[in-house]
């Protein structure tokens, strides 16, 4: 298995949402804020290739510029163009050989970019693509519970529903392989049926300078928003959006000291400057980035500051 980091989408975030319960004078030192108290953030994907040659998507980011209104894009800091197909296009790759797609949850800056065309009409961006949720997570994002409205938009998830429809395939375990290597692990925290994806193999490639730092891995994580960014491995440390706080907590104080332990290298989907690290526990901080994937790094990729 070999795994290409991409960055799928550029925006911004507010930086009291983002670090929920962190007085503002702690965040601000770690992210400093614009004058609207946005913090920059990247939508991170993973590009992955089977031994078999098959190719898949590990999240999609926010999706084109173009499916959102000049408002939209102006209120999340959305960044031009499609950085996802614009970065896919430089590695020779077409939407229409991405076989599979597995998203750790349903929220727009995930799945966003399974839809192309334009708010009025939504075309699917991955034509060809199987589509892996967790099941309580589709349940959720398509029940219309109106205590869930602003996390699962209709203009979003219908269109997916209704263009994915025979392709969607979720699962009720806590733990699956949905491709061979390629496994949903539920975790709740962020949302009911949270996910984080663990890749496994004899010898994963990763398609990155740095990786030169890393021991080969057998396994990698893509951490979900159990850790948008690095700041998050802190305990409690967690986002506003959290349905679940404890539950993320739970997770981290259970599985961050044998991460770091086995120096397993776990990716974070937000972080701006560092795409993926390895973990050593560190008296202050908990745990800290020592063996880190630096995003001025990606292959063919501008910074994702000159975009914001
Ligand atoms: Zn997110």
């Amino acid at each position: 298995m070999k795994i290409t980091p991409l960055i799928a989408s550029t925006f911004t975030s507010d930086g009291g949402t983002l670090f929920g319960l962190v007085p503002k004078t702690l965040w601000s030192r770690l992210m400093t804020p614009d004058e609207n108290n946005q913090v920059p953030q990247n939508a991170n994907s993973l590009l992955v290739t089977l031994d078999d040659g098959r190719l898949g998507l590990i999240e999609t980011g926010c999706g084109p510029a173009s499916r959102f209104t000049e408002k939209e894009r102006e209120r999340n800091g959305l960044g031009p163009g499609w950085p996802l197909l614009e970065t896919l296009a430089t590695l020779g790759i077409a939407p229409e050989q991405i076989e599979f797609v597995v998203c750790t949850h349903a929220h727009w800056d995930h799945i966003g970019g399974l839809l192309a065309g334009t708010p009025s009409e939504p075309t699917r961006a991955f034509p060809k693509a199987t589509l892996y949720l967790h099941a309580q997570e589709w349940k959720d994002a398509t029940s219309g519970d109106p205590l869930l409205y602003k996390a699962y938009p209709r203009d979003l998830i219908d269109p997916v529903a209704s263009l994915y429809a025979d392709s969607i395939t979720t699962s009720k375990s806590t733990e699956v392989d949905v491709v061979p290597g390629v496994s949903l692990v539920h975790t709740s925290g962020h949302t009911t049926g949270h996910c984080l994806v663990r890749l496994h193999g004899e010898a994963i490639e990763l398609d990155h300078p740095d990786s030169i730092f890393f021991f080969p891995p057998r396994q990698v994580l893509y951490l979900g928003d159990l850790a948008p960014t690095r700041h998050h491995l802190r305990l409690v440390y967690g986002t506003g959006y959290d349905i679940f706080p404890l539950d993320t907590r739970r997770w981290k104080h259970r599985n961050l000291p044998d991460l770091a332990r086995d120096k397993v290298p776990v990716f974070f989907p937000h972080d701006p400057d560092l795409f993926g690290t390895t973990l050593s526990p560190h008296p202050k901080l908990e745990f800290a980035p020592d063996k880190p994937l630096r995003i001025e790094f990606l292959p063919g990729k501008v910074p994702p500051t000159a975009n914001a």
